[in-house]
């Protein structure tokens, strides 16, 4: 029988202080690096890190303080990300012809410095030219006037996005008259926002991260906080203190995940923590099947919290049958595991009096992503792990204020509050705003580009963001982008997408950071901590608050009405908020740096009340996923994977290495040591096609051909991974999430040897 123990480091490469000799990141001397990078601006580097709110993930940090740890929080994420909060303006007479630019990659793109004035590109210009904002506005508004407001669609990005600006967004695309408006949220959480909401009333993590302190059981489907929110591995060393076990559901044992350097706890960072406790292999898109396995054994040994099932929940019949209706040769098939390893987590779970679900993009990302999360919330309600202390699911957020994108309103299904568009809710919002918001519900991001390849919109507003990397298909985006007659681009840096050239004009707007933010702003991290920034003064060439800015922007469309847009202030719009959701009542008195306040208090649901019309938790049964070709038969290998490899179709994942969204900040990733053009690939995989470690070889499909390396790792064999976004060119667009619309970033490839 296969044991999912993870070995823990010997007692002598345990004495080897630093992990001198191990693939880990090197925090101290990047440090240095950072310092000289920014040896510029050093005084205003400090103002931001000890005055601002993170905007790198969504963990949370006011100053280099949270509310979680005693001592500091900071990581190389943020420190990484300051060169954008210091850098000074580029040099814009380079824009003047963007075929010198147009082979630079992004990275060198952001190097140049700040977008710092209005720009316009011209149809049949070579490049831009500078504008000023009375002519942008002048342009910007005749033309969005002049345009069906169906035709006119807003995305909104989540790089440093403050909830100002996501309020201001989806009120300015309301005022239009348009319900196209979405955020990048759209591309990660939106099928946990789905099922949440279905099955819990809320939309939200129910617990705090002080919950992962003592729980007995912590488990991490498909995520990767190592790299993702780095500081929750200094969460995970003291929640280890406390006993709490720590379990990986995840087709790779992420190297960070296995043992971690906390360079600020002394011991940590000298002899390093071992932070997974037990590893599930699951393979990619088995999660659902794997679920269902567990659940199966619990039902059959009456492993289940009966009484939180009969007094809190509803539909638990119902998925119990369909449970025991699940063949077990079929649940081991998809997941690529067998009913061992099902027995084995379903074990620990029934140990466990608490627990604590988190999960993140390899659970989302699929076809099925919203399924997916309906089974973690079914699982973790068998065991009524909702709404007490050191119990909690946790879709965790890795982009900075994501959480507060939904439910300020800047998203095609919802309403500010999360309310769902429709009629009634569109009426009441018209009563708030006093001019009328549309009720029909928009597109999603994903939409919005295909509207553009179909011809279906005339002003594109990109507020950050690109397309052309994040979504699959990069050719057909391209296109996709030129079709438009008007793309707007508001942003502190280059991208290349603002390359592509539009129907009739492409105008460049530069915005302000959220530190510059006149008059500060907030982000809602992903415990729902509502956390203020305060304005920390700089001017970058002319440079505007972004919400000042789209305000401004449907100021001069509607001259005559623009008085209903109210907001005139940072501090007007938080009062603003305050009242037209309920649950942000607090906004309003944050006034400096550590206020702030979590929403909901530390557990939603409390007592197993839920927020749903009856109160309760509705469990539900869902369709097992087809198994993917290449889990169809295989005898189980000597890991005791029941898929194997039996074929030459691969399933091939994307993953982040050292980047933040699209910005790549290192060419080998400190945590696995992989290169960017890696390709993760279990050892027996690269036996069985006569592969070693570094050899060439490409990924093909119809879609496109990926030259990389093989990168030998501990994943479940069958399935690879590669970098994302360069992977994308694998990915076939148009499939997304039924519930959500996030895009499904898996392929199925052949391996070629080069
Ligand atoms: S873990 Fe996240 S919130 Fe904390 S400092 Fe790093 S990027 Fe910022």
């Amino acid at each position: 029988m296969p044991s999912h123990v993870v070995p823990k480091t010997s007692f002598l490469r345990r004495l080897i202080p630093f992990g001198l000799g191990e693939v880990k990141p090197t925090h101290f001397r990047d440090m240095l690096g950072i310092v000289w990078k920014n040896r510029d601006n050093l005084p205003y580097a400090w103002k931001v890190i000890t005055r601002g709110v993170c905007d790198g993930c969504a963990l949370g940090v006011a100053g280099l303080h949270d509310w979680t740890i005693k001592g500091p929080h900071l990581c190389m994420t943020r420190l990484n990300l300051l060169r954008l909060n210091t850098m000074p303006a580029l040099d814009h007479s380079l824009l003047a012809d963007v075929s010198q630019l147009a082979g630079k990659r992004n990275d060198e793109l952001r190097e140049m410095g700040r977008l710092a004035y209005p720009m316009l590109r011209e149809r049949g210009a070579k490049g831009f030219r500078r504008i000023t904002w009375d002519e942008a506005y002048a342009r910007m508004g005749k033309k969005i006037r002049a345009t069906d407001p169906k035709r006119l669609a807003f995305f909104i990005t989540s790089r440093g996005v403050t909830n100002e600006i996501y309020y201001m967004s989806q009120k300015v695309a309301r005022f239009l008259g348009t319900g196209h408006i979405d955020n990048a949220a759209r591309l990660c959480h939106s099928p946990s926002g789905v099922a949440m909401k279905q099955t819990l009333g809320v939309a939200a993590s129910t617990c705090s991260y002080r919950d992962w302190y003592g729980t007995d059981l912590l488990v991490f489907f498909g995520s990767n906080p190592a790299n993702d929110q780095p500081v929750s591995t200094k969460y995970l060393h003291e929640a280890k203190q406390f006993g709490t076990k720590v379990v990986l559901v995840n087709p790779l044992l992420e190297p960070g995940m296995k043992r971690y350097w906390v360079p600020s706890t002394a011991s940590s960072a000298l002899f390093g923590t071992d932070i997974a406790d037990y590893w599930f292999p699951v393979a990619q898109g088995g999660d659902i099947a794997f679920m269902y396995g567990v659940l199966r054994i619990a039902v059959e040994n009456g492993w289940m919290d009966e009484a939180f099932l009969r007094e809190h929940c509803v539909g638990w019949e119902a998925l119990k049958e369909a449970t025991l209706a699940m063949d077990f040769a079929e649940l081991e098939k998809n997941a690529g595991l067998p009913r061992a390893s099902m027995e084995e987590f379903a074990k620990l779970m029934q140990q466990a009096k608490t627990g604590v679900f988190v999960w993140s993009m390899g659970i989302t990302q699929h076809p099925h992503g919203a399924e997916g999360v309906q089974m973690i919330l079914n699982l973790a309600l068998t065991r009524g792990w909702v709404g007490r202390n050191k119990c909690g699911v946790m879709p965790i957020r890795g982009h900075s204020s994501v959480q507060g994108g939904a439910e300020m309103g800047a998203y095609c299904t919802a309403f500010p509050g999360v309310k769902t568009v429709n009629a009634e809710n569109a009426a009441w919002l018209s009563r708030e705003y006093g001019f009328d918001v549309p009720s029909w519900p928009g597109m999603t991001a994903v939409d919005m580009v295909d509207a553009c390849a179909r011809g279906e919109l005339d002003v594109f507003f990109c507020l950050g963001g690109n397309f052309l990397r994040t979504l699959p298909e990069p050719d057909y985006v391209a296109r996709a982008m030129e079709n438009v007659p008007v793309r707007i681009h508001q942003d502190i840096i280059l991208t290349d997408q603002m390359f592509i050239p539009a129907r009739e004009e492409v105008l460049l707007l530069p915005a302000k950071t959220r530190y510059e933010q006149d008059d500060g702003g907030t982000e809602t991290s992903t415990e729902r901590r509502v956390m203020f920034s305060p304005e920390i003064p700089r001017q970058v060439g002319e440079c505007r608050a972004e919400w000042k800015i789209l305000r401004e922007l449907a100021a001069a469309a509607y001259p005559e009405r623009a008085h209903l847009l109210g907001c005139e202030t940072g501090w007007a719009m938080r009062e603003e908020i305050a009242r037209v959701v309920p649950m942000y009542d607090g906004i309003q008195h944050l006034r400096k740096t550590g206020d702030a306040f979590q929403y909901g208090g530390p557990h939603l649901c409390p007592g197993g009340k839920f927020e749903t019309p009856d109160g309760k938790a509705h469990l539900r049964a869902v369709e097992l996923p087809p198994p993917a070709p290449e889990r169809m038969p295989a005898t189980p290998d000597t890991n005791g994977h029941a898929n194997g490899t039996n074929g030459r179709l691969f399933h091939v994942s994307t993953r982040r290495g050292k980047q933040f969204n699209t910005l790549i900040y290192a060419e080998v990733d400190p945590l696995t040591g992989a290169h960017r053009d890696a390709v993760f690939m279990a050892a027996a995989d690269a036996e069985q096609l006569g592969l070693k470690q570094n050899d060439s070889i490409a990924l093909v499909n119809d879609l496109g051909r990926y030259e990389g390396r093989v990168f030998l790792a501990d994943l479940a064999p069958g399935n690879l991974q590669v970098m994302w976004p360069e992977g994308n060119i694998l990915i076939r667009r148009g499939v997304v999430a039924k519930g959500g619309g996030v895009p499904d970033y898996n392929a199925l490839v052949t391996v070629e040897k080069t």
